[in-house]
């Protein structure tokens, strides 16, 4: 197994430097602008849009209050303290030639803008830390077309990553990945997210996934710039901070014939060093987890995830499920059903990375936390990694995945009842270091920084927003 060292070199940041485990709400960065000028940008966003295109309802400006960092208790508390931030208006383009004037306004009014996907990133990545304008991007859904020769698939920001992944079934290919949020748009998941089935073979979405993508800048004279191969990579994982996708091309390849296998062991550990033997037999899974009892507990009922088992779960190679059932039985596990299908590799998918964190606080609100940890480290040294969170209620409970050439996942904490989330901060901070010690390198999902290379981001948005506009408030 692996040697236990220094932690491993993470896609987004490592945590070394303890003060950027939570983000400070400062009002560094904030535009300066008034209720004139967002009075002044909802006229010229009707006379883009039409009165239907834009709206100040509370409704409108509730629903772009929300997204996926209730996961955070810290961030919970943030938002509820205002130091997240409610729009001022939110529109919503119906073709994509209607954003760089929908830009051009925000500039000429000084207006913030942050883009929206379906608002499902969990670091609070999409909420407007300073008001503004939300630019609400679920209707630019056209899809431009698969090219079986070159091995994509375009299409306009808001089309849901199932979407495509159904359109490329149809033609007999996949996406080369896509998130657990399987409803979650291109333009989303490709400016907050990172990774999801089909990682383990391809990496994470900023290695090679994207080959073109059409960015809209928050200039003067903005307008649609189509950029292609190396040129497209650097606005991946930006948040929005460096330009608005309005189109992407992304990777697909032949469709594989896939099964889903879901398998169950007496213990935790048991499921998690079958899972290594599967990558160390350089099987190719198109995503493979792995759950103690407790956490499988929590997940959606299933016959095939068997209570009070252990699971082991993953997007098979017809060709490979042989070769996975004899590890699953050499570490003493059982297949408890083979399924194929759309349908299936979906619903799998539905319950890998952050879900069965979700279902932990589904099941039981207020009593969890996570930290996202990658290294090899994560099943060598599985019970002193889930005893880094222990509460007089129990340890932790690690959820398993197998990653590109490592393993990594997410460690659930317990909250104790009574625990203040100051409280629950210090005990985070305090279990970072010991992590980093066990060799498990750490990235925090309780902050909304730009956690992937800043410095080169920042370059980046210096000269495709230089007015400070694009979701302010993300700088560390
Ligand atoms: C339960 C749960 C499970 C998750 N599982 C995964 C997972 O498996 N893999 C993963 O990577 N993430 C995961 N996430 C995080 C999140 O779901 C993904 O990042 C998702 O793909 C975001 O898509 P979205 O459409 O919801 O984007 P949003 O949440 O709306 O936006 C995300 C970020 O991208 C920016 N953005 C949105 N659209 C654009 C655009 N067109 N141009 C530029 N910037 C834009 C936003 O401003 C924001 O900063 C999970 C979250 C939750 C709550």
């Amino acid at each position: 197994m692996s040697a236990v060292g220094s932690p491993p070199e993470l896609g987004v940041r490592v945590e070394t430097d303890v003060d950027h485990v939570f983000a400070t709400a400062t009002h560094d960065g904030c535009p300066d602008f008034t209720a004139d000028d967002v009075d002044a940008l909802v006229d010229d966003l009707i006379a883009v849009l039409g009165p239907r295109g834009v709206s100040q309802l509370p409704r409108a400006l509730g629903r772009a209050s929300r997204d996926g960092s209730g996961m955070s208790p810290v961030l919970s508390a943030q938002l509820a303290e205002g130091e997240l931030g409610t729009p001022d208006v939110v529109c919503y383009p119906r073709r994509v030639e209607e954003v760089p004037a929908i830009m051009r306004a925000a500039v000429r009014r000084g207006v913030p803008v942050t883009t929206r996907g379906k608002g499902t990133g969990n670091y609070g990545q999409v909420l407007p830390r300073f008001g503004g304008l939300v630019l609400d991007m679920t209707s630019l859904t056209g899809i431009h077309g698969l090219d079986a020769d070159s091995g994509t698939i375009t299409a306009d920001a808001g089309t849901t990553m199932l979407t495509l992944e159904q359109y490329a079934w149809d033609r007999d290919h996949q996406l080369w990945m896509y998130p657990s949020t399987v409803q979650s748009t291109l333009g989303g998941f490709l400016g907050g997210g990172s990774a999801g089935t089909g990682t383990i073979v391809h990496g994470r979405n900023h290695q090679g996934f994207v080959t073109a993508v059409d960015i809209v800048p928050a200039t003067e004279d903005a307008r649609i710039i189509h950029l292609e191969g190396e040129d497209a990579q650097p606005f991946v994982h930006t948040y929005g901070v460096a330009g608005i996708i309005v189109r992407a091309t992304v990777r697909v390849e032949p469709l594989q014939d896939w099964r889903c296998v879901y398998a169950s062991f007496g213990s935790a550990r048991g499921a998690f060093d079958a899972a290594w033997a599967v990558l160390d037999a350089r099987l190719q899974p198109r995503l493979m987890s792995a759950d103690g009892a407790e956490i499988v507990d929590a997940l959606p009922s299933d016959p095939a995830l068997v209570r009070g088992r252990a699971s082991l779960r993953g997007i098979i190679d017809a060709d490979e499920v042989e070769d996975v059932a004899a590890i699953v039985a050499s570490y003493g596990g059982q297949v408890e059903d083979v399924r194929e299908g759309i349908t299936q590799s979906v619903r799998l998918s539905t319950i890998s990375y952050n879900h069965p964190t979700w279902w932990l606080q589904k099941k039981q609100p207020g009593r969890w936390f996570h930290m996202e940890c990658q290294g090899n480290a994560v099943v060598d040294r599985l019970e002193e990694v889930e005893a880094v969170f222990t509460t007089p209620d129990g340890g932790g409970l690690f959820h398993l995945e197998v990653g590109n050439n490592m393993m990594f996942g997410m460690l659930n904490g317990r909250i104790d009842e009574n625990e203040s989330v100051a409280e629950l901060k210090d005990r985070i901070l305090a279990g970072v270091p010991e992590l980093t010690a066990l060799g498990v390198g750490v990235h925090s999902p309780h902050q909304w920084y730009i956690d992937l290379e800043p410095e080169r981001v920042r370059a980046l948005a210096d000269t495709s927003d230089p007015h400070g506009i694009l979701n302010p408030g993300r700088w560390m």
